[in-house]
């Protein structure tokens, strides 16, 4: 049977989508072929491309004046397109640092144009926000990037950071549709699919209009985002497959009661979890800074790795999977993606109760 998994990605989907997906995998839609075998040029598919989209846009309440990008190669090859496409080579663009993801991305951009660090929480181990008075904004910048939720420190900004009049972009591949969102306050939303969207395989990238083609470059035509954007993002063969079930995620969420739903529900979900960290006595241990906790992602330690050790092994056993830490951090993290009922957080406190009462 089916364990709760809480892999922090690629993630676990929600139950009634995998499904649906078994139920249509030899035949979809009258087509006498499965999604996989049919042409993305062809009616079914570019309906179902565009339903999702629409489902897309209707849940995060996206304006008109963005466009919604379905793009292969991760979030990490997105952040190398998105500096590419968003910057001239002379250009400079601002980075704050609140875990390893947002120093990938900075890794990542900066062959392509001037990065500069804005503001960094390094020096305290990635465990808070920069005191936002702090912040070098550099007004001229042609983008102020951040990671609103880090996935492997289990950092999240709760509210959107101002950016000085410069465009905001965001690596929300960890917390997409997590809660509801003011797209309207971002220059570019992106992130891979693989945590709260749909399978890996597919980036999202959300990007306001006015912001692609004015790079001023030379680029091969395939690393050009407005070619995507003109192409309602098949200007190759697109991730049919990741796409399809992305759309059946987005059925989901809607049937949950959207992002709103959602967020109440991952508001609850995040509480438990936390509240049962900080109540065990300094048994469990989450260091991050109260106001700065991830909702989608939950790093906690306990006394010592032969526990930690442990506690994986039994935790296995009881059909919780996916809960060792990432290797820069150690200990165990819990990720309590959309896909994650209040079911399976609550098996989780239940067995970590138990455990720290044995172990402890
Ligand atoms: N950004 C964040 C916040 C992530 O959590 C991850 C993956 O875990 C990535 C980027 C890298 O994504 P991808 O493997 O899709 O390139």
């Amino acid at each position: 049977s089916r364990a709760f998994n809480f892999s922090a990605g690629p993630a676990a989907l929600p139950e009634p989508v995998l499904r649906q997906v078994q139920a249509e995998l030899l035949e979809w839609q009258g087509e006498r072929a499965s999604v996989m075998e049919v042409s993305h040029r062809g009616k079914a598919f570019i309906d179902c491309a565009a339903a999702a989209e629409r489902d897309l846009r209707e849940l995060m309440a996206i304006p008109d004046d963005y466009y919604v990008l379905f793009l292969q190669g991760g979030a990490t090859t997105l952040s190398a397109l998105l500096a590419l496409n968003l910057a001239g080579p002379a250009q400079g663009a601002d980075f704050v640092l609140t875990g390893h993801w947002g120093e990938k991305a900075l890794e990542n951009m900066k062959p392509s144009l001037k990065a500069r660090v804005a503001a960094s929480a390094k020096d305290g181990g990635y465990t808070s926000i920069p005191d936002r008075a702090g912040w070098q904004l550099d007004p001229s910048a042609a983008f102020l990037h951040y990671t609103p939720n880090e996935t492997i420190h289990g950092v999240e900004f709760h509210d959107i950071p101002d950016a000085g009049g410069v465009p905001l972009v965001a690596d929300v591949s960890s917390n997409f549709l997590s809660r509801p969102m003011d797209v309207s306050r971002f220059g570019v939303l992106y992130g891979g699919a693989q945590k709260n969207l749909g399978p890996s395989g597919l980036a999202i990238a959300i990007v306001r209009k006015d912001l692609l083609g004015r790079h001023g470059r030379e680029l091969p035509p395939i690393f050009e985002l407005l070619n995507q954007a003109k192409n309602d993002s098949m200007f190759n063969t697109p991730p049919t497959f990741a796409w399809y079930v992305l759309g059946l995620v987005l059925q989901w969420v809607k049937a949950q009661g959207g992002a709103a739903a959602m967020g109440e529900r991952n508001g609850r979900k995040a509480a438990l979890l936390y509240s049962a960290i900080d109540g065990s006595g300094g048994f469990y241990r989450n260091t991050v800074q109260p106001s700065a906790r991830s909702w989608m992602n939950v790093p906690f330690f306990l006394p010592d790795e032969a526990r930690e050790k442990a506690f994986l092994k039994e935790a296995e056993a009881a059909g919780l999977l996916g809960l060792k830490g990432h290797r820069a951090v150690g200990g165990i993290r819990a990720s309590i993606y959309n896909a994650m009922p209040e079911a399976g957080v609550q098996a989780l406190v239940d067995f970590m109760a138990d455990f720290a009462r044995r172990h402890g």
